[in-house]
């Protein structure tokens, strides 16, 4: 029979590697909700015009890298790639507009994407993201970003840096898309194959192209950021100066270009320089059309997403927050003496096993040291020899006044 295993572009998160990811989880939660977000966890697929409404059909995303099936009514479903049209759709769907703005709500998932698995790129993978929804003040944007890289930092990710750049409105950014079509069709001669195919489609996806003669000519493309307008300008000077405040280092990148056909204004990235290729750590801007898009009123949004997987990859060593055992119950004989205390143990609270592997008594004890446990208990009928495994001390105490015992600890 084949061997059987984890389809490509996926892996099995075994017990170690989830406890490095409770406390990524930890770290956000507290950060997060000490901040006013809510959790929200939405379904694992949605409609396939979630995301091409929501992400875009220009986008990398919706082009190629979706996972899209039909259900047995005939509809397309997909597997979200994404987080924020599935966050937006039930935004508009719940009527959120109407609850105290903004509505500020974080997300722990996994996405999928069809994509070719390479280091730090797999075909389910798991997110942070947040979204800040009905603000469309500066410091909404400002708080967004100290916020991932407050976080970034609590969980000692290395050699994080920030770029930084504005979009501006869409009638701007329609005017520029325009002329930087005509200037990548004045070039189209010099630039790649791939860049060629999409000029029309998505030219601001040029700017992040690999192809050197095609880098050559993007330094020459016109650049949007020089054409904001006057609310954008001082939209965009007042996000600077408040993360200036708050002590963030960033680079201003006119370059910088993201997936998301709907964003507007502030847009950012976050890289590590400890991971290779897939530097990016994670990103995300604002999207002031977006609710509209899938049908809600307009509202204006912002938000980020982060991988876990690159996080984890440029975090280095990670807290591991195992509790040991409190107590060990080991028994010869019957086991149900022993049974009947683990339940009571653990009915107050206590951390406790018991032996489940037919081991020796010594064995047994070895299992108890190797899992860090304090007491181990040898259960004798009504009587218990309880061994302190951190002091060496062994007392014997009657099976009934056990659990009293050890909660005094
Ligand atoms: P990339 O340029 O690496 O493809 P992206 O622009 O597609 O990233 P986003 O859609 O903004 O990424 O997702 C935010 C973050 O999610 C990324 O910065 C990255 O850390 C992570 N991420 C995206 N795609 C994958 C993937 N296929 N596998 C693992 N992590 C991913
Ligand atoms: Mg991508």
């Amino acid at each position: 029979m084949n061997k059987l295993s984890a389809p490509r572009g996926t892996f099995d998160i075994l017990p170690e590697q989830a406890a490095k990811r409770a406390h990524v989880d930890r770290v956000a939660a507290e950060l997060l909700e000490g901040a006013g977000y809510g959790r929200i966890e939405t379904p694992s697929f949605e409609a396939t015009e979630v995301f091409s409404r929501g992400v875009g059909e220009a986008t990398d995303i919706v082009q190629k890298e979706m996972y899209s099936f039909h259900d047995d009514g005939g509809r397309s479903l997909t597997l979200r790639p994404e987080g924020t049209a599935p966050v937006c759709r039930a935004y508009v769907e719940h009527g959120m507009h109407k609850l105290p703005l903004p509505v500020r709500l974080y997300y722990l998932s996994s996405f999928f994407r069809a994509e070719r698995p390479q280091a730090g790129r797999y075909r389910q993978f798991w997110q942070l993201g947040i979204e800040a929804l009905g603000s469309d003040e500066p410091e909404v944007d400002a708080e967004t970003i100290v916020l991932l890289a407050t976080i970034l930092r609590r969980l000692g990710v290395a050699a994080v840096r920030l770029r930084l750049s504005s979009l501006g409105s869409p009638d701007v950014r329609a005017a520029y898309r325009e002329d930087l079509g005509n200037y990548l069709r004045e070039h189209a001669g010099r630039l790649a194959p791939a860049v060629r195919e999409r000029i029309e489609l998505n030219p601001l996806r040029a700017f992040d192209s690999s192809d050197p003669v095609t880098r050559q000519v993007m330094a020459g493309a016109p650049v949007l950021l020089e054409r904001l307008g006057g609310e954008d300008a001082a939209h965009f000077a007042e996000v600077r100066g408040l993360l200036e405040r708050a002590g963030v280092v960033y680079e201003i990148d006119p370059t910088l270009v993201r997936g998301l056909d709907y964003y507007t204004r502030t847009l950012f990235e976050f890289t590590s320089d400890a991971l290779g290729a897939q530097s990016g750590v994670g990103g995300g801007g604002r999207y002031d059309g977006l609710v509209e898009q899938l049908g809600g009123v307009p509202t204006p949004g912002i938000g980020w997403a982060a991988g876990i997987e690159r996080i984890l990859m440029a975090a280095g060593e990670m807290p591991i927050e195992v509790r040991p055992p409190d107590v060990y119950l080991a028994f010869e004989g019957s086991p149900s003496n022993a049974f009947e205390t683990l339940t009571s143990a653990r009915e107050a609270g206590l951390a406790a096993q018991m032996e489940l592997a037919g081991r020796s008594l010594k064995g047994q004890q070895k299992q108890a040291e190797r899992l860090g446990a304090r007491y181990f208990a040898v259960v004798e009928g009504d009587r218990v020899r309880l061994r302190d495994l951190r002091a060496g001390t062994e007392e014997t105490v009657a099976r009934a006044a056990l659990v009293d015992r050890l909660v005094a600890v």
